[in-house]
């Protein structure tokens, strides 16, 4: 392991390839994941996936309460679409968006003999799942992990291809602090579940909370929040219902695919009828029929993520329950960050997991794909507003650089305690 200097190591650890991704200003996803504003409840998710009319149902991520803004919840619920077309009799579906929920919706209808057309906006397939060359090494840039792997559909359908999959322990981060050793993170983000008043929006709960504690404790809380809450939910604590405390993360046996996603995002699109290039703008449902684009059917199935489902025309408007759910409902703001290096220069993890705790917040979660992929490699991740302190008039290789100063730094603190 090198010594570290950082002003001189900033040149030394140079990437020699990187990736830096712009969910929040892609027009086909404006934003990472769907998470609860103040006042939101998994009941909002439900509402908007809804059957409306015997003839709409919107779907995707944000619509399933058990495993909202993950790839096999998503999947989960482009099946629940498509068994709400088939009880209602349609003959011809559109479904709009080539994502994991519109891919399990057609493939699911395609099972059961039914007409089926997917309308895509871009010209690839898969939405937040993407996979990239970088250098030798295949990389995700969205999804990386099969999570709640026990009752993951993927995960299965990944086993049964054969795919090399890799665990990571999230409960065992290396972690460090740029103030100082770090301690007791864990039983502090436990002791804010259990001890925060729920009665009050998320910001003024925390706050009380954190005016209680000592201060070793308030500091290890603002880190779990950072590390748990904030990382996960994607948005600062005064846009979060205080429910995003409860809505499940990683940490169920989480592994990640070092071929990368794509491998089984391809796999189950074969044989569908999927249009690339097609951005639908505005859904006609009224009458008997669908109308979408060119295309005319019984019945739409709409996965479009939540950021771009509220730009969309309705004809008629969504009812009301919808309104509400959407209105209850907002993307989170994640983007990550793949660095790969000639050599390893960082400590290792034993478990590939890194946490960096900053003040205020910056790049909080780290991936060492290095053992997985075979060469020096790491993906950072970074949430909320870090994600503007970080990425505002800096372009993609300040972006870059300024990540590696956060491992860099991180690395510091970790020989600083060994
Ligand atoms: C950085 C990042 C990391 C993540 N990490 C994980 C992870 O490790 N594990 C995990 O389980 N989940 C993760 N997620 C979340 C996961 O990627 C999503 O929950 C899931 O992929 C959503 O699937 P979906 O089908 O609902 O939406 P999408 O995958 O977004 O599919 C929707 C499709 O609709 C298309 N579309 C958009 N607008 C239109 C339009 N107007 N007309 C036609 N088509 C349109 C899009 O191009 C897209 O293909 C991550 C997300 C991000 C951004």
């Amino acid at each position: 392991m090198n010594n570290l200097h950082p002003e001189k190591d900033s040149l030394v650890h140079r990437p020699i390839a990187w990736h830096v991704t712009h969910w929040s200003q892609d027009i086909y996803c404006q934003g990472a994941y769907s998470t609860l504003l103040p006042g939101g409840t998994p009941a909002h998710r439900a509402a908007l996936g809804e059957c409306l009319g015997g003839r709409l149902v919107i779907a995707g991520e944000a619509c399933n309460p058990k495993a909202p803004a993950m790839v096999h919840g998503a999947w989960d619920d482009g099946i629940r679409a498509a068994n709400l077309a088939v009880r209602a009799g349609a003959r011809r579906v559109i479904v709009i968006g080539a994502g994991c929920a519109g891919l399990g919706a057609s493939r699911h209808l395609r099972a059961q003999g039914i007409d089926c057309v997917v309308l895509e906006a871009r010209e690839r397939i898969g939405g937040r799942t993407h996979s990239l060359q970088l250098g030798p090494v295949t990389v995700d840039v969205g999804a990386a992990w099969l999570q709640q792997f026990a009752d993951n559909a993927l995960a299965r359908e990944a086993e049964r291809l054969g795919l090399r999959l890799v665990g990571t322990d999230f409960s065992q981060p290396l972690a460090a602090a740029s103030d100082g050793p770090v301690d007791g993170v864990d039983a502090a983000w436990e002791a804010l579940r259990r001890g925060i008043d729920r009665r009050l929006p998320l910001a003024e709960g925390v706050e009380r909370y954190l005016a209680a504690l000592e201060p070793a404790e308030a500091r290890a809380t603002r880190y779990a929040i950072d590390g748990n809450l904030i990382i996960e939910a994607c948005l600062p604590l005064v846009e979060l219902s205080v429910e995003s405390l409860d809505e499940d993360g990683v940490g169920n046996n989480d592994h990640f695919l070092p071929g990368g996603y794509s491998q089984v995002v391809d796999h189950l699109a074969t044989g569908l009828d999927i249009r690339l290039g097609q951005p639908a703008t505005r859904i006609d449902w009224q009458g008997g029929e669908v109308r979408v684009n060119d295309e005319r059917g019984d019945f739409c199935i709409c996965t479009v993520p939540l950021g771009v489902l509220k730009t969309l025309q309705f004809v008629p408007e969504l009812p009301q329950p919808q309104q509400d759910a959407m209105a209850h409902l907002g993307m989170g703001t994640l983007e990550k960050v793949v660095l790969q290096f000639e050599e390893r220069w960082w400590p290792r993890s034993p478990t590939g997991y890194l946490r960096w705790y900053d003040t205020p917040a910056s790049w909080v979660e780290w991936l060492d794909l290095t053992d997985a992929v075979g060469k020096p490699t790491v993906a950072g991740l970074i949430a909320a507003d870090a994600v503007e302190r970080q990425f505002s008039g800096r372009n993609d290789e300040e972006i870059a650089l300024a990540a590696r100063d956060a491992l860099q730094a991180w690395a510091c603190a970790v020989e600083a305690t060994l």
